[in-house]
């Protein structure tokens, strides 16, 4: 078994450390994180906005005239059919999202990590990224940031961020109601408060996929939505040369690239993707004289304008 890198030694003992309170239950530390993380100003975009009037109309025309329920129904069924569409990752329509830098980030493109902390294969990557001088946001799954509060520190220590990818990353995330999508969110705030002291600014949806009632969800934890300009699919077990060379095809100034450090599907024969394909990755960066980072600059200058895509 990988034995963590030098710079991780300090981790080892800590790696697998638990939880010392429960999910529901915040130290005083991680309380003034939540608090430093302010409201997002939220106000329904066109297309919710739009479903949102249909359903007051059609719940108004079934109690006004309950012969026509039927067509009633049909109505609302081809607004959710159109709702459906739009939940694809790259989706503007429901709300705010970042698929891109800003542009006065100039000659810089933001690398993500999905699926951690896992503790064989992010800290390798964190010497990885240390020895190109590049900084990166990891999207952790809130559950496996309970447990490895220590990882997550060193991710902080080393000049990443930590961001928010849901709790239990459950592939039904997308189709669930207003409150199970925020105690998802919450629980992995407040996990990655506790362990850090510093509250997610970005919150990804697992498989990407974003819900229509996610973004009043988002903005009470003042969280702001990121997909991506580019993805590697290295959680599929492909040839890294392959996962490369879709992160490298048209790759520009501003683009947010996604690779994984932490689902099992990129270990298919016991070596990580994201570590054969990182090394190549950043030279090719330098070689274009675009320089690699966190979402840090973003957050910093945050806005709902600015985070509706190029
Ligand atoms: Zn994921």
């Amino acid at each position: 078994m990988h034995r963590p890198a030098l710079g991780c030694r300090a981790l080892s003992d800590d790696l697998t450390d638990r939880p010392r309170r429960g999910p529901g239950r915040l130290s005083p530390a991680a309380r003034l994180a939540a608090r430093l993380a302010p409201l997002r100003a939220w106000s329904p975009a066109p297309v919710p906005r739009a479903s949102l009037w249909l359903h007051g109309v059609a719940a108004l025309g079934i109690v006004a005239e309950p012969q026509h329920w039927p067509q009633m129904l049909a109505v609302l069924a081809g607004n959710h059919a159109v709702l459906g569409a739009l939940m694809h990752p790259r989706s503007t329509q429901l709300g705010p999202n970042l698929v891109a830098l800003p542009g006065t980030m100039g000659k810089a493109v933001a690398l993500t990590f999905d699926d951690g902390p896992d503790p064989e294969v992010t800290p390798r990557v964190l010497d990885l990224l240390d020895r190109h001088g590049a900084t990166a946001s990891f999207f952790v799954i809130g559950r496996k940031a309970a447990r490895h509060g220590a990882l997550l520190r060193e991710i902080g220590r080393r000049g990443h961020t930590i961001e928010n990818h849901s709790y239990h990353h459950a592939k039904s995330f997308a189709c669930r109601g207003p409150w199970a999508l925020r105690r998802e969110v919450v629980l992995t705030q407040r996990a990655v408060a506790e362990a850090t002291g510093v509250a997610p600014r970005f919150f990804r949806a697992p498989m990407g996929l974003r819900s229509p009632l996610l973004d009043p969800v988002l903005a009470l934890e003042g969280l702001q939505l990121v997909s991506w300009t580019r993805r590697g699919y290295d959680g599929r077990g492909d040839d890294p040369g392959r996962v490369l060379d879709r992160l490298t095809r048209g790759l520009a100034a501003r683009d947010i690239l996604l690779l994984h450090d932490g689902t099992p599907g990129t270990r298919p024969r016991g070596e990580a993707a994201v570590l054969a394909v990182l090394p190549p990755l950043l030279a090719r960066c330098a070689a274009a004289g675009l320089r690699v980072g966190s979402l840090a600059p973003v957050a910093a200058r945050a806005s709902p304008a600015a985070a509706a895509g190029r």
